[in-house]
């Protein structure tokens, strides 16, 4: 136990979410828990960690998690462990929150995308159809997000859109997508920003140099026969110079997704089973595929991403893509990712009326500042 590297997790403290003041003590030792000398509460060591509460042991849970994580069929685990089908799930449904709280705060953070593919999957369940939606930064095959949805509407590409918005920052992008008319006009609704106005409704500002691609293959019994690029927003000038900078090569493709997909598919495939409710299905599908998304992130080396090493000049440095975007120095254990502790924001002091006391400044100024 190290009281250091810890922080109180209590949302009414003064104190919350900062690391290395000194404010935390060891409460016990036998039990695990930790003490806030600021709020005077205590709290359990495992409190934002996917082993909150948890009955069963530790080494269990990973293990289940990690099956699971690399499209292990659910029933097959519960066979094996001798677990609850339930008691799966909800481990499921934890690390999936849990995993999708870390991609919040360390990859939905705004960086230069450059060129970004966007996908669908039609994941055929049993008895169903699910879609999902997908995206990655090919310069850094960085998983931006995702979102599961019984329905292939304009609803669910605005909220993956609205995600990848999340990680841009306001610079020259490239999206390559299919031939979805849907599309354009989600991606010109979210890239946008409001100009300051004293009266009304703000007036919304498009971003500039947001290039569309699309890339449309054309089947004939079931093959592929050609394939027709176009660029319906931006100019070719622009979408050259985006692919060559992210050394995406000269041609539009979606070549960067799918893999991506083929790997998705297969693991999400095995993580929902016959006879349950699709509004179920899919919350267990987003679960999964936050789970998977980021052990796919943070816990797993990319070949493409390799490194030619300083030792000798002929070992490769394999990275992860947290690494090659800089979010982190070396590739996460499964262990690292279920335990890691998203921080809370400062503390912000609560709105009163009148005037403050001494002891809430002296609060104030040693905690929000
Ligand atoms: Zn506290």
């Amino acid at each position: 136990m190290d009281p250091r590297s810890t922080f109180c997790p209590n949302l009414d403290c003064p104190a919350r979410g900062q690391v290395g003041k000194g404010n935390i003590g060891v409460h016990s030792r036998k039990e695990h828990r930790y003490i806030c000398h600021v709020c005077k509460k205590t709290f359990a060591e495992t409190t934002g960690t996917v082993f909150y509460r948890l009955h069963k042991a530790k080494d269990l849970m990973t293990l289940v998690l990690t099956l699971l994580a690399y499209g292990c069929p659910l029933q097959a685990v519960v066979v094996t462990f001798d677990l609850d089908e339930r008691t799966v799930k909800a481990w499921l449904t934890t690390a999936g929150q849990h995993g999708e709280q870390v991609h919040e705060h360390l990859v939905q953070q705004p960086r230069d995308l450059g060129h970004v593919p966007a996908d669908e999957i039609r994941a055929k369940m049993q008895k169903a159809v699910v879609w999902l939606a997908m995206a990655i930064q090919v310069s850094t095959r960085l998983w931006l997000g995702g979102v599961a949805s019984p329905q292939r509407d304009e609803a669910w590409l605005t909220d993956l859109i609205q995600r990848v918005r999340q990680c841009a920052l306001c610079r020259p992008l490239l999206f390559c997508v299919d031939g979805w008319r849907a599309y354009m006009p989600a991606i010109q609704k979210v890239f946008r920003d409001a100009l300051p106005s004293k009266l009304g409704r703000p007036h919304l500002r498009p971003w500039d140099h947001i290039c569309i691609a699309q890339m449309v293959k054309q089947y004939a019994q079931g093959h592929v026969i050609g394939v027709v690029r176009r660029i319906v927003q931006g100019t070719s000038d622009q979408v050259e110079h985006l692919l060559h900078q992210t050394h995406g090569g000269h041609l539009i493709n979606t070549a960067y997704s799918e893999r991506l997909n083929a790997t998705f598919r297969a693991r999400l495939a095995q993580l929902v089973r016959r006879s349950r409710g699709l509004a179920r299905q899919n919350a267990t599908l987003q679960h999964g595929l936050y789970l998977i998304g980021t052990v796919y992130n943070f816990c797993t080396n990319h070949q493409s991403l390799r490194l030619l090493g300083i030792i000798g000049g002929h070992k490769w440095l394999p990275r992860t893509p947290p690494m090659a975007a800089g979010i982190t120095d070396h590739c996460w254990t499964m262990l690292e990712l279920l335990t890691y502790r998203v921080p809370l924001s400062k503390w912000t002091p609560p709105k009163r009326r009148g005037r403050i006391s001494n002891a809430t400044k002296q609060l104030i100024l040693q905690w929000s500042t």
